[in-house]
């Protein structure tokens, strides 16, 4: 198929869903770049169809009683997108920006990545609009548990198994996983295999809360050979520096790296040993200081071992691998433009939009896909569900090993499907997801 036809063939799939084209919108954005991987692939038209949308969308909404006594009125979404290869899995944020459109591009990419890595399961993504930080503990607990229930039997070890993502954690997870056992169908032990991201003490696995971190590691000792770079002698800067973007800062630290800059949402800093010019002279931010600073104060904002930067000096600055770990859609035209990387290594979900892809592209700047980079977080969660249904308990080395395993699956399908199809590597590794889906679909066919 020509360039041309292609995208007539992929925007007659979304006018006959009733898509109105809209550019800037974040699912278009995603399921437009899954669609053109299909093309490429020639994909049949039925299964285009079927995976522009998610199967299911749930919309609940839930009072919470607040501390001062009064009610508030909750959105919460649950996206289950496919599940062609077996439950639903995904992550559940606490945003305040959580939307309809916003879940279902993040469900897509759970559908995607857990294909690309061979794993039994499907894609899912959901959350609550609200702002975590602005409200009490108590309050998050009484609204987690108000969610769990109103989600209900959409929930379960079999069906659709949550895991944390932005503005969620552990705790989160713990309570969500009491209430479905105290509600749900599973009263018992089995009950808790509902989430993943758990609690080492409740279920919990080994290497979970680095997962993410220390998958996206695995994938750059797969990548950098072949792009010429290596580990121990680079720079790069971070956005975010939560669950993600702190365990990448850390683990990267560990194998030699430097950390040059990061920015949150409470500001950018540099590490002091940059020179006036800008350039590196030697060392960089201690990654475990600043995690602990966070861990504190909430942000990097502050902190002692490091200097304040500008967003647009953030941006400009000189370093091999640019890594954003944060929100989606963070990188467009003008970010793109501004960059001074040798790669970026999308450790966020979507986080730059097309336009600033095209802008990358042409500055030959290489993009190592996020449903690569990534999908440590949901590998390792899959091996807390095994574990939790075997009543087993790994060794951190074993999680590794098998989270290690994965990733060296997933690199060798995208490198595969970019020689083969000589293409950029996000489409090739949506080429092999859809590969692995497209086969589960003929052998299965559509019911009835
Ligand atoms: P988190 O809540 O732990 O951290 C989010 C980070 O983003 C924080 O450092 C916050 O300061 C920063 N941030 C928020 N608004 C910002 C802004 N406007 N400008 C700059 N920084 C801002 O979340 P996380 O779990 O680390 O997730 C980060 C990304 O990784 C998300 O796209 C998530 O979907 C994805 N992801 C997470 C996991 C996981 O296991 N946690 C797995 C796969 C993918």
């Amino acid at each position: 198929m020509t360039n041309s036809s292609c995208a007539l063939n992929r925007y007659g799939v979304l006018n006959e869903l009733g898509f109105r084209y809209d550019p800037s919108n974040i699912y278009q954005q995603v399921i437009d770049s899954v669609l053109r991987a299909g093309e490429i692939l020639e994909l049949p038209r039925h299964l285009q169809l079927i995976l522009a949308q998610p199967k299911n969308e749930l919309i609940v909404h839930f009072p919470v009683l607040m501390d001062n006594g009064d009610y508030r009125l909750f959105k919460g979404y649950r996206v289950q997108h496919n599940n062609i290869l077996g439950p639903y899995k995904g992550g559940m944020r606490f945003h305040q920006e959580v939307s309809l459109d916003h879940v279902k591009a993040l469900a897509v990419l759970m559908t995607m990545k857990t294909s690309l890595v061979r794993l039994p399961l499907g894609g899912a993504k959901g959350g609550v609009q609200v702002d975590p930080h602005a409200i009490s503990l108590d309050e998050r607990r009484r609204l987690t548990r108000r969610f769990t229930a109103a989600l209900g039997n959409n929930i379960g070890p079999d069906i659709d198994i949550p895991a944390p993502d932005v503005g969620t954690n552990a705790q989160i997870m713990a309570w969500m996983a009491d209430t479905y056992i105290n509600t749900g169908p599973e009263h018992d032990w089995e009950g808790m295999s509902v989430v993943t991201g758990k609690p080492l003490a409740f279920g919990g696995s080994h290497g979970r809360e680095k997962a993410t971190g220390q998958g996206l590691v695995y994938v750059l000792d797969e990548m950098l050979p072949v792009l010429g770079m290596s580990m121990d002698t680079m720079s790069f800067s971070l956005i975010g520096y939560g669950n993600v973007g702190s365990w990448t800062g850390r683990l990267l630290a560990e194998r030699g790296a430097h950390m040059r800059a990061v920015m949150d949402h409470t500001g950018a800093i540099i590490a002091t040993s940059t020179g006036t010019q800008g350039e590196n002279v030697g060392g960089g931010i201690d990654t475990i200081a600043l995690a602990e600073h966070v861990q504190k104060t909430g942000g990097v904002a502050g902190f002692a071992g490091a200097e304040a930067l500008s967003i647009d000096d953030f941006y400009a600055l000189d370093v091999d691998l640019f890594i954003p770990a944060a929100l989606e859609q963070m990188v467009d035209e003008k970010r793109a433009a501004q960059l001074q990387c040798k790669v970026v290594v999308e450790g966020a979900n979507a986080p730059m939009t097309p336009q600033g892809e095209q802008v990358l592209f042409q500055r030959g700047i290489t993009v190592l896909p996020a449903i690569l980079c990534n999908v440590g977080g949901v590998t390792v969660s899959y091996l807390e569900w095994q574990q939790n249904r075997t009543a087993t308990t790994w060794s951190e080395a074993d999680v590794d090993r098998v989270l290690r395993e994965h990733v060296v699956v997933g690199a060798k399908h995208v490198h595969e499907a970019a020689k083969k199809y000589d293409c950029d590597l996000r489409t090739a590794a949506y080429i092999s997801a859809l590969q692995n889906i497209s086969a589960v679909y003929m052998l299965r066919g559509i019911f009835p």
